[in-house]
């Protein structure tokens, strides 16, 4: 499973263009700060890579192994 902290996110979309699987999609409408948050779209074929947790600047991303 994977979560991503709304309130870390800025938005810089490395997540969206770095993960292999292109699991994240940009969101159409930018939230109440105007920011652009990355929208799950195909989770269920996330391969657990981590990738997108390690390259996000901010921490905001959290790779649930378990799941
Ligand atoms: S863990 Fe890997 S496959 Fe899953 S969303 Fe992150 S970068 Fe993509
Ligand atoms: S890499 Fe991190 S800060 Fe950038 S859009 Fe993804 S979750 Fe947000």
């Amino acid at each position: 499973m994977i979560t991503v902290n709304k309130n870390l996110c800025k938005g810089c979309g490395l997540c969206t263009e770095f993960c292999p699987i292109k699991i994240f999609k940009e969101s159409e409408e930018p939230n109440e700060k105007g920011i652009n948050l990355p929208v799950l779209d195909k989770e269920e074929k996330c391969a657990k890579c981590g990738l997108c947790s390690l390259i996000c600047p901010d921490q905001a991303i959290k790779v649930d192994e378990e799941d």
